[in-house]
């Protein structure tokens, strides 16, 4: 178990607004539907829930309208921990909403109105600077231009006084004590990839977060499946990322980058499939380490869950991805801890709503969340 994780989370909030219908309409139709359900959204505010339901120290930057959709997604922020000084209320700009109509079979159309997340700029820059982290999580329904200032911009060290340096860094460096200043780690969720995406990646970019669509995306190429997600995150790395991971829904993720070599196991009823090991033969059985050219790639299979709404588990996987990294776990470990995290996501219904705390994540994987909050 380890403690402290200081996470800034920049991108987006959304007032969610869900309605229900018997059947999608077509264009020009008018459905009527059941009674509109009103949720925090976003995926900045999505991340930065599930960060601090993971047990991170989490400030959420980004811009809400000043309005009452605006007030109550920093309210619900407040609820959860989230420090939220960081949100600028802009004037005469709407908070961003997605509407979000679903019928019987959970097939849905989302409308986004990006609203005052359009208005992230150069304060939201100031801002992630003024506050130390040990992590920085983008997400990418904010402006290009502001990604990229946020990718580039002079990383605020995190210092490690005594009152806040509960994570041993090292055997020379003792819980408690004070350590070196921590290099920012940056953690680039491309969602949804950009037209520029490809561009992004090419400059460099600390962690790449990626989905199956998103790294197709990127890559100009089809990505499907494990084994796809475990080509792409390799090729991600070669034209310019240092970590890459691609998830692949039900499937698992794939890790590639320093570490993904680590033979760290899992406790055999902690994986779906079997026990870790390597892929021999073209079966996959368990977590497996690619061995063919290239650069090492791991592959973490999907927790076995029994799964009710996997709205939520992408944002999940990342805010928890963050939270391990902050708190010091190697990648391999991270990568297996928010798989952890985002199975469970998906086992409970609502998108922030069903976000888990660590016993949430025992209960449903059997896996033990290695963070706590400090
Ligand atoms: P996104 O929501 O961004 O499209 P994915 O669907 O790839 O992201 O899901 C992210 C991660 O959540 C996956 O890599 C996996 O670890 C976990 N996950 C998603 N759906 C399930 C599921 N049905 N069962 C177990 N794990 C899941």
């Amino acid at each position: 178990m380890v403690f402290g994780a200081r996470l800034t989370v920049l991108g987006s909030l959304n007032m969610d607004i869900s309605v229900t219908v018997p059947r999608l309409p077509a264009p020009g139709a008018t459905v009527l539907g059941g009674a509109a359900a009103f949720a925090p959204g976003g995926k900045g505010a999505n991340q930065a829930v599930a960060a601090a339901r993971l047990g991170g120290s989490v400030r959420m930057v980004g811009c809400v309208g000043n309005d009452d959709f605006g007030a109550r997604l920093l309210a619900a922020l407040a609820r959860e921990g989230v420090e939220s000084s960081g949100v600028r209320a802009v004037d005469g700009v709407p908070t961003g909403l997605a509407m979000i109509t679903v019928d019987g079979a959970g097939e849905n159309i989302i409308t986004v109105a990006p609203g005052a997340n359009r208005e992230v700029g150069p304060a939201e820059i100031a801002a992630v600077a003024a506050w130390p982290a040990d992590v920085l999580v983008v997400s990418a329904e904010i402006p290009v231009r502001v990604i990229e200032a946020a990718l580039a911009a002079e990383a605020p060290a995190a210092p490690a006084g005594p009152a806040e340096t509960p994570v041993p860094r090292s055997a020379e460096t003792p819980a408690g004590a004070p350590g070196p200043a921590r290099p920012l780690i940056r953690v680039l969720n491309l969602a949804p990839a950009p037209a520029e995406a490809a561009g992004l990646v090419a400059s460099g970019v600390d962690w790449l977060v990626v989905n199956e669509s998103e790294a197709a995306a990127v890559l100009g190429k089809p990505v499907t499946g494990l084994p796809g997600a475990a080509r792409a995150a390799a090729d991600l790395v070669s034209v310019g990322a240092r970590h890459v991971v691609v998830t692949a829904g039900a499937a698992g993720a794939a890790y590639c980058g320093p570490g993904a070599e680590a033979t760290a196991g899992v406790p055999r009823n902690q994986m779906a499939g079997g026990v870790p090991g390597e892929r021999v033969g073209g079966s996959v059985s368990g977590e497996w380490r690619e061995k063919s050219s290239g650069p090492a790639v791991l592959t973490v299979p999907g927790f076995r869950v029994r799964a009710v709404d996997t709205v939520g588990a992408g944002d999940t996987f990342v805010g928890a991805l963050a939270v391990a990294l902050a708190a010091g776990i190697a990648p391999a470990a991270a990568v297996r801890a928010a798989a952890a995290a985002a199975a469970t996501a998906a086992t409970r219904p609502g998108t922030q709503s069903g976000m888990p705390r660590p016993g949430d994540v025992l209960a449903a994987t059997g896996y033990a969340w290695p963070v706590t909050a400090s």
